[in-house]
């Protein structure tokens, strides 16, 4: 029988990635926090008509990269395929948006059936940052700025570039489209098929084309900052003020339009040029229309989204991730003889992961010789043996093995420790708070 592997586009973190996962999680939580941002969790299935009514029906996302099914009851349900527009439904079933101002982080999983390649899967993972309830520039400095933090923290600053733009009011927009989509219908015999398609449903996509015909094309076509609203260019020019005091840099970049429905102002995506095609780890923008389209109050808003897969293959590429928790074993429990040692040997266990959580202590399980059992020691990479026979239990005492120094060489060192102090001796051993 054909075995079962996983769903094409969706793949398994293996123990040996979960470590630079961890990493950037722990990470991602502690600059939020320092930004006093709190974090919300959603349902990762959501009823297809919200991400309809949000992310546009003419978008990518909706037209053709929604997993959409029919429940039992044959009500049609979506994976959800980004966040923000969960965490606006979020908000608004539970009146967070009547009162105060919020700062919101997420993570997760997100889908999109498109074309699995390096970077880009169909089950991905998105951590994303969310604000409501701020309608001056620097909030959207703020969350740019939280974002170039956490570059910094994970040791990739250099490897990423901001680019910038504004998109005006959608009433700017509505008029920028027909001067795009006037101009691009004279010269419509120079598009490829995707942008020939796009001039009648999402015309400023093509902006975004790959096709360098299409970008040199788009060279003489009208600019869109020459269509912005004398408020949304006042915004950018303080949003730009603010960026350049804090020592940020960017590109400005007018092709820069995202692809979604609910922006206005503010856009922005953090690139790099390491990832290949996939290049942008991190996108964002202003959205104030979106939460009273979704049946709110009108709200300002602003957040962005990092992809998971394209920073932890970013950070593998650049830089180096400190050995976590995750990689190390301690100390392993080495224990030969007859029932009483095994139950002392699990007492042992139990009473040093007491008083030394942080301890990475790998029990020995399955029984087996005492030379078989230290060979595993030795293989677990482990600091030291910590072994327990008839002859030790006889007088309360472990074993001491050390298995190598710190350089890593062959130690032959051992002692013997009473059981009563096991617990003092390896919280100096390995330095370690109990
Ligand atoms: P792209 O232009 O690469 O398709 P997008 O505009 O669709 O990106 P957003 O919806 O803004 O992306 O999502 C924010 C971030 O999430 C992206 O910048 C990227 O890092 C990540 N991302 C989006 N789609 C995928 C995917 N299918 N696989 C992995 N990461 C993704
Ligand atoms: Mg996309």
């Amino acid at each position: 029988m054909a075995s079962i592997r996983a769903i094409r586009g969706m793949t398994d973190l293996l123990p040996e990635q979960t470590a630079i996962w961890q990493y950037v999680e722990q990470a991602v939580a502690e600059v939020a926090a320092s930004y006093a941002y709190q974090e919300i969790r959603f349902p990762i299935v959501e009823q297809t008509e919200l991400f309809k009514r949000s992310i546009g029906e003419v978008t990518d996302i909706v037209e053709k990269e929604m997993y959409t099914f029919a429940d039992r009851n044959g009500e049609s349900l979506t994976l959800r395929p980004e966040g923000t527009a969960s965490c606006v439904r979020a908000c608004l079933q539970h009146g967070l948006l009547n009162q105060s101002a919020q700062r919101l982080w997420y993570q997760g999983p997100m889908f999109r059936y498109e074309r699995p390649q390096k970077g880009r899967q169909r089950q991905f993972h998105q951590i994303g940052v969310e604000t409501f309830g701020m309608a001056s520039p620097d909030i959207d400095a703020e969350v740019i700025l939280l974002s170039a933090r956490l570059w910094q923290r994970l040791g990739i600053a250099e490897h990423v570039t901001l680019q910038i733009n504004s998109i005006g009011s959608v009433d700017a927009r509505v008029r920028y489209r027909q001067a795009l989509v006037d101009f691009l219908s004279e010269r419509i015999d120079l598009l490829d098929d995707d942008s020939q398609r796009r001039l009648d449903s999402n015309p400023l996509r093509i902006l975004d084309s790959k096709n360098p015909e299409t970008q040199a094309l788009l060279d003489s076509a009208p600019d869109l900052l020459d269509f912005i609203d004398e408020e949304s260019k006042t915004h950018f020019s303080q949003l730009r003020a603010l960026l350049d005091a804090a020592g940020i840099s960017y590109e400005i970049n007018s092709r820069l339009v995202r692809g979604l429905d609910y922006y206005c102002k503010t856009v922005f995506e953090w690139v790099t040029d390491q990832l290949g095609a996939q290049g942008t780890v991190c996108a964002g923008g202003r959205y104030d229309g979106l939460v009273e389209q979704l049946g709110g109050k009108s709200t300002p808003a602003v957040g962005f989204a990092l992809g998971m897969e394209r920073l932890t293959l970013l950070i593998d590429a650049v830089s180096s991730v400190p050995t976590t928790v995750q990689d190390r074993i301690d100390a392993y429990l080495v224990a030969v003889g007859d029932s009483a040692v095994m139950e002392a040997g699990v007492e042992l266990a139990e009473t040093l992961r007491q008083g030394l959580p942080q301890l990475r202590l790998l029990m020995h399980c399955g029984g087996g010789s005492f030379k078989s059992q230290m060979k595993k020691a030795d293989k677990s990479g482990a600091k030291v043996a910590l072994i327990l026979g008839e002859d030790e239990l006889a007088v309360q005492q472990v074993s001491v093995k050390s298995l190598r120094t710190t350089d890593g060489q062959h130690s032959t060192d051992q002692r013997r420790v009473a059981f009563t102090v096991l617990c003092d001796d390896l919280s100096q051993v390995f330095n370690l708070k109990s």
